[in-house]
């Protein structure tokens, strides 16, 4: 079991596989995904702030996307801040 923290509540629970979202927060974290992932489309070279003030999306949730390994930059260079 693994404990997480929910990167959008902040509540602590634990898991049988590592996660940053917990069940309450799952659609919500699909719906930021998503809009990162067409906001990328659209301006590749975007960093993480840039994401982070055209999305209304924390800059840390954004980075977190990476760390979770969902978000590919294919194109561009993605810095980190
Ligand atoms: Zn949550």
């Amino acid at each position: 079991m693994y404990t997480n923290v929910c990167k959008h509540c902040y509540k602590v629970f634990k898991s049988r596989i590592r996660t940053f979202t917990c069940k309450n927060c799952r659609q919500i974290d699909d719906d930021h995904f998503d809009d990162i992932e067409a906001y990328l489309k659209e301006y590749p070279n975007s960093n993480a702030l840039q994401i982070s003030e055209a999305l209304g999306i924390t800059a840390y949730e954004v980075l977190n996307y990476l760390k979770e390994g969902r978000l590919h930059i294919s194109k561009g260079k993605f810095e980190q801040l």
